[in-house]
């Protein structure tokens, strides 16, 4: 954990800062060719922070060509991977040196709590890219099991050019989930950061050329989804593409790619995750805890949040005193005061959207235990914990992916009916499973649909294990772990006739 600061010096921090609002482009700031800007604000406070450069598709001409020349020159893509990994991990030592800055800018850009920021964004984030950068030089190729007259070598390639769209609920995070492979393989990379949150993006590109990326290798391309992110996804010469967000904007990364050039595509979308509590669950003090955290930390705005609590009858009304009692603890407001757990939600759009799940809750007979007002702080796009009891499966609040903080709670009659009630949904992300019994606990970890199914714990695994989802909630890959560089490799069989070798040694 990193050396949180006080309220005093976060403030003296955010007082002084510089927002970053122009693009990154070819080793530099740039705005837009159009001029055009957009307004940032805080959310918190409702203050605009700096007029941000809204690119467009001649922006991103540019961007892509700059990126195939440095890839071709192979100033990065050639380098010797243990250059490569050492050039990083001075990056990572810059991110160190900047970091109660970057912690700061997050927190005004999005909302969070600055010591959320410090203590994990930031800190997975220099994890992140220094696992990669350590693994750049430790990945083997493969040779094919043949006869002895032929040698097939299997050789992975970096692909070229790597495009990544990333959400704003972990602006930093995301980038390096999705840079740092996508670099260690010797790509060239351009990021497209959430509208909401692009300052932290241009602040470690700006770090990026200081630790010694090539210019032309990074860059950081601001402006509206619809714009920028189509024109990446539909450009020729892009090579792959990594996207993070929501499961209708991912869709369209598919179409895009299709009517294009057949790009490789990885989608993490969605999620209406399970915590599912069976029968035999002990601890419940220890449940109860993960619970509140899986659902509300990052004000819920978090694509496994544990929104949905399946709790078998036997241990229900133990559990929900518990969950009310532990709830108390995390407070809502400005989000640079450090006992904060919950600051503000991102946007006021975003806000309703949650607000108008609330409604919708009370409305359709799910009964209000705590939260479900709105906080007459700030900008007043605080949201506190809100948990109802009594959902049950047709309820709005039940299948939508709400992003907010609300938790759902349902009563399963039994172990099996709690399953299947975790699995009646379109999405697979993440589920969470508790039980003392070490068979049922895996029993179920198998039976749920989910790409990460943590046991008795919640969370995503960690940098070392593939993260993404089934059905609606990803597509084409993984991030995290060993298995995200197949996002930016291609594989290339090379086949050699050792046959052809023999003949000429005996002419000869
Ligand atoms: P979003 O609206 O899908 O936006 C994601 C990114 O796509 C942003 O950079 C956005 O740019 C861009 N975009 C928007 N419209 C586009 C279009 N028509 N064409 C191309 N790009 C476009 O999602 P979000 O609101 O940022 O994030 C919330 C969602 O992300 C949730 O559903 C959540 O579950 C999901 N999420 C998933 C994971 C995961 O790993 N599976 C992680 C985090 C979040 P603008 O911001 O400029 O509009
Ligand atoms: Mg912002």
């Amino acid at each position: 954990m990193s050396d949180l600061l006080t309220r005093e010096e976060y403030d003296a921090i955010a007082k002084e800062i510089s927002c970053p609002s122009n693009s990154w482009i070819n080793g530099k700031y740039t705005g837009a060719r159009s001029g055009k800007t957009y307004e940032n604000f805080n959310p918190a406070t409702g203050e605009k922070l700096c007029d941000i450069a809204a690119c467009e598709t001649e922006d991103v001409d540019y961007a892509v060509k700059k990126s195939r020349q440095a890839f071709a020159s192979g100033s990065w893509s050639r380098r010797h991977p243990s250059e490569r990994k050492e050039v990083m991990i001075k990056w990572v030592k810059l991110l160190k040196r900047n970091r109660y800055e970057l912690a700061v800018l997050e927190s005004l850009d999005s909302g969070k709590p600055v010591c959320d920021c410090a203590s994990i964004d930031l800190e997975e984030t220099m994890h992140c890219l220094a696992w990669y950068a350590e693994a750049a030089d430790k990945i083997y190729d493969k040779i094919a099991p043949t006869q002895d007259d032929a040698m097939g070598l299997i050789v992975r390639e970096p692909v070229g050019v790597a495009a990544c769209v990333l959400p704003w609920n972990f602006p930093m995070l995301m980038l390096a989930w999705k840079a740092g492979p996508a670099l260690a393989a010797g790509n060239s990379v351009i990021v497209k950061p959430a509208g909401q949150t692009s300052m932290t993006a241009l602040r470690l590109a700006e770090l990026a050329i200081e630790a010694g990326i090539p210019a032309g290798v990074f860059h950081v391309i601001t402006g509206g989804g619809a714009v920028v992110g189509k024109a990446l996804g539909e450009h020729p010469d892009i090579d792959t593409l990594s996207f993070t967000g929501s499961t209708e904007v991912g869709r369209l990364f598919l179409k895009y790619s299709a009517d294009s050039n057949l790009k490789k595509v990885t989608l993490e979308l969605g999620g209406k995750n399970p915590a599912v509590v069976l029968s035999d669950a002990e601890h419940l003090d220890a449940v109860a805890e993960h619970v509140v955290n899986a659902c509300f930390w990052n004000m819920g705005q978090n694509c496994t949040s544990n929104s949905r609590l399946i709790v078998h009858k036997d241990v229900k009304d133990e559990l929900l005193e518990k969950v009310l009692i532990k709830v108390r603890e995390w407070r809502t407001g400005d989000p640079l005061e450090p006992s904060n757990r919950l600051g503000s939600m991102v946007s006021k759009a975003h806000f309703d959207m949650v607000m108008g799940y609330i409604k919708k809750g009370k409305a359709e007979g799910a009964t209000l235990v705590h939260g479900g007002e709105a906080l007459n702080v700030g900008s007043g796009c605080f949201i506190p914990p809100t948990i109802f009891d009594n959902v049950t499966r047709e309820m709005t609040i039940a299948v939508d992916e709400i992003f907010g903080p609300v938790l759902a709670v349902m009563t399963a009659g039994s172990n099996e009916e709690a399953l299947q009630l975790a699995n009646e949904t379109c999405y697979g992300l993440q589920a969470s499973i508790f039980s003392s019994n070490v068979r049922n606990a895996l029993r179920g970890a198998k039976e749920l649909q989910a790409g990460t199914v943590t046991v008795n714990c919640y969370g995503e695994g960690d940098i070392s294990t593939p993260f993404g989802g089934m059905k609606h909630s990803g597509f084409g890959g993984r991030d995290n772990g060993l298995e995200a560089f197949d996002q930016y490799l291609e594989t290339k069989t090379i086949w050699v006739d050792l046959s052809e070798y023999e003949v000429d040694a005996e002419l000869g």
